[in-house]
């Protein structure tokens, strides 16, 4: 399926007729019912737009991350679990397109997720390395051209609907934790026998159960690169930026709820400015200010890898801490912006029937301090910061 985008705005344009016309549609029903966004995602591949990270010249849309992230938060203003789908994605196809190292397999599976709209999911999380994504316990084992790879994965979103998945792993038996690659898995290549469940508060629609994995493939599908490298230059800042956009667009969903609210209230005693209308002025201020820091951040990633040498820099401190800086400030916001909202509109936000309910964005927005744990995060930003000397 080839969709030729002549510029950004077309795809963005097609991403917010999904957005209000698929994904808004469904969003009551995929959380209530914990169930996958299948709507949505069928839109988004008929429109091509699951390979929109992949270069032009394979045929993708050839974004840059501030497209990516804006086209997340624009679908996340209607369904933070989709936003949430397509951020993880984006991540997955991300690591490929920049790491594939000018391996022939990776090119051509790059051809076939465009031609295809291939889903691609993400088992980062094992049983037993307790949230630290850059160490593994399993190991990859490469014989005669083939691999074989059995992980044991706490969270694994939307596993079961993807058709392939991206799983770290020590690069060997004998390696260390933290000696880790990044293995492709193709879904007729996987078992995966679900260990948990998921009902959750929130972000209801990623199922994200925890699955033992057995699978096996051919040793090309490992990616070339160290993920110590991929993970500093593209696993990291992709998902912080992206989850940043996406929690942003649920946040303003619900400010876009408040705004409308007071706008009510305003309507029905004409010449007067609702009391309530300066705590909307107030929350929209932190509704900016989150704004401009992952756009910023956004326009900074697409300066640097526009450089030569620009990955160099991603593996520096100084980018790590913007990231554990970004990833800290937009989920401790999101929620606060929420909660703003929630207190404007007041009860018709907290009622689950109301046009102005919050209910859903509230939950879904939670779940951004613990993916990836702030504490988790913030403990490496502290351990940086005892020798990072900014100049
Ligand atoms: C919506 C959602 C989708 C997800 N999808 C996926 C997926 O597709 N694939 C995948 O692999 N994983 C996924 N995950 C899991 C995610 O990657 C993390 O593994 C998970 O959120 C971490 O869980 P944890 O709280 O048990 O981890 P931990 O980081 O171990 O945290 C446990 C507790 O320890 C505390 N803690 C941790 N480190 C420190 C420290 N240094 N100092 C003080 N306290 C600390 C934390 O505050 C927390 O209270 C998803 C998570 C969410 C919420």
């Amino acid at each position: 399926m080839s969709h030729s985008y002549s510029d950004f705005e077309s795809l963005h344009a097609a991403v917010r007729k999904i957005a209000t016309e698929v994904a808004g549609v469904h969003a009551v029903d995929v959380d209530k019912n914990a169930r996958f966004p299948s709507e949505t995602i069928a839109a988004l591949k008929s429109k091509g737009v699951l390979s929109a990270p992949i270069p032009k010249e394979l045929g993708g849309a050839g974004c840059n991350m501030r497209e990516l992230a804006l086209l997340c938060s624009t679908l996340s203003g209607s369904c933070g679990s989709s936003g949430m789908v397509l951020a993880m994605h984006y991540i997955q196809v991300g690591c490929i397109a920049r790491h594939s190292d000018g391996s022939g397999f990776f090119e051509a599976y790059q051809r076939e997720i465009v031609a295809k709209q291939l889903l691609l999911a993400s088992i980062t999380s094992e049983n037993g390395t307790f949230g630290d994504t850059r160490s593994s316990i399993c190991a990859v084992e490469r014989q005669n051209g083939r691999f074989i790879l059995n992980k044991q994965a706490t969270t694994g979103s939307y596993c079961q609907h993807a058709d392939g998945i991206l799983v770290t792993c020590r690069k060997n038996a004998d390696a260390v934790k933290s000696d880790q690659v990044l293995v492709l898995v193709r879904k007729e290549d996987a078992v995966l026998t679900q260990t948990s469940t998921w009902d959750t508060m929130g972000m209801r629609g990623t199922c994200s159960p925890g699955f033992d994995l057995e699978s096996s493939g051919l040793e090309e599908q490992i990616l070339p690169v160290d993920y110590a490298d991929i993970s500093a230059e593209t696993m990291v800042p992709y998902s912080h930026i992206l989850w940043s956009a996406l929690w942003w667009g649920i946040a303003a969903d619900a400010v876009g709820k408040a705004s409308s609210y007071v706008r009510s209230v305003a309507r029905k005693n004409p010449g007067s400015v609702p009391p309530s209308a300066n705590r909307l002025a107030e929350v929209s201020v932190h509704l900016q200010s989150m704004r401009h820091n992952w756009l910023a951040l956004a326009d900074d990633f697409d300066k640097i890898t526009a450089r030569h040498d620009g990955n160099k820099e991603l593996r520096d401190m100084g980018w790590a801490l913007k990231m554990n800086n970004l990833k800290i400030g937009t989920s401790d916001m999101a929620p606060q912006i929420v909660h703003r909202a929630l207190q404007i509109i007041g009860i018709l936000a907290y009622k689950n029937d109301s046009p102005y309910s919050l209910n859903r964005q509230y939950r879904d927005v939670l779940s951004a301090s613990l993916m990836i744990s702030n504490e988790r995060v913030l403990s490496k930003s502290a351990s940086l910061l005892l020798v990072f000397k900014d100049e």
